[in-house]
């Protein structure tokens, strides 16, 4: 049974974190281009969050960007915001466009272990400043989100969400889906950690256990990462040239449905070379919903074989930034497959 959002509950602190993205942008009357919002201004220009039974900061990591500029030293910008600000604040919002926002939330749930509090990214898809936008609601709900607590006094989420259109859904399980209607996000292979309609209604089952160790933040990512997209009729030119790349530690090969790919010798041999050159090659499936099982078909069991890393049911920016964080950590080799394969915070089915 989901448990309804009370009033009652303790005056909590919030801390807002800007990076930038259509979420913070303002159209002025009669000017035709966006300009960013100022968040100085934001309570005069939203009294609604004066209602909230909460006190919220902000704070800005640097110029706006839009989420195509995004990259690995904000990550851990971020995460060494939470960081450094974690004993004085019940929860964390993270302003942030939408276009790379599953990578984002995939990352830092990596970056940041043993969380005991709530980071909830959020954008939207018109700016804050415009009629009909998403951007109050997704903002202002996020924000109780991150304020909410249990009866017993421990916040009611404690990990690293995604807060779009009426759902919360876990960070590592999103993906943007559409790049025009308000439901931008979706998370296709794990139910949402809560609906807000007239109540908050988390489901609580689906949502991590607050870890009660203390908080670890890393602060590394590697990047000699590839990626190759099969499709039919792909020439093997275009994977022999990926062979000439210096230092690619891993290759995410993104297959068909359940984890297949052409069963032709000579692919095959390919994809062996990487292997023997120590380099991690990984079944991600091109498929937004299921998992990759391999071995299930013939057009599998080469690359099971061969000693593929079945991605299973992660999506892509997770297996991609998990990948990223586990590089940062120097691992061996059989620590890296072995990382992999496991399920770390909530990024993949055992
Ligand atoms: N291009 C924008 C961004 O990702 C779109 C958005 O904010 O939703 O920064």
């Amino acid at each position: 049974m989901p448990i309804k959002y009370s009033q009652e509950m303790s005056r909590s602190k919030v801390l807002l974190i800007y990076t930038g993205g259509t979420i913070g942008m303002q159209k002025k009357y009669g000017e035709s281009n966006l300009s960013p919002f100022d968040f100085d201004g934001v309570l005069e220009r939203m009294p609604e969050m004066r209602e909230l039974n909460c006190d919220v900061e902000f704070e800005i990591t640097g110029e706006p960007i839009d989420s195509s500029d995004m990259h690995p030293g904000k990550w851990v910008e971020i995460a060494s915001i939470v960081r450094d600000r974690y004993s004085e604040f019940d929860g964390f919002v993270v302003l942030h466009g939408s276009d790379t926002m599953a990578y984002s939330a995939s990352a830092l749930s990596f970056l940041l272990e043993n969380l005991s509090k709530p980071v909830v990214l959020t954008g939207s898809q018109l700016p804050i400043g415009v009629t009909r936008t998403d951007a109050r609601e997704n903002l202002l709900t996020s924000i109780e989100i991150a304020a909410h607590k249990n009866p017993d006094g421990t916040a009611s989420v404690s990990e690293v969400c995604i807060y779009f259109e009426y759902h919360l859904l876990r960070g590592n399980r999103t993906h943007k889906f559409h790049s025009e209607h308000f439901e931008a996000i979706r998370s296709p292979n794990y139910p949402p950690l809560m609906e807000a309609g007239v109540h908050l209604n988390f489901y609580h089952p689906y949502i991590a256990v607050p870890n009660a160790d203390a908080l670890i933040t890393h602060s590394n990512m590697g990047s000699d990462i590839q990626v190759l997209k099969l499709f039919p009729g792909m020439p093997l030119t275009n994977i022999e040239a990926l062979l000439t790349v210096s230092n690619m530690k891993v290759l995410l090969l993104e297959t068909y449905g359940s984890g297949n790919a052409p069963t032709d010798q000579k692919f095959l041999d390919l994809l062996k070379r990487f292997i023997d050159n120590g380099t991690h090659v990984l079944n991600i499936s091109q498929c937004p919903a299921g998992s990759v099982d391999q071995g299930k078909y013939k057009a599998s069991k080469g690359l099971e074989e061969l000693g593929l890393l079945s991605g299973g049911d992660m999506t892509f920016e997770s297996a991609l930034t998990k990948s990223m964080f586990l590089l940062g950590q120097n691992p061996t080799h059989e620590e890296f497959e072995i990382a992999f394969l496991k399920n770390l915070s909530g990024e993949r089915s055992a």
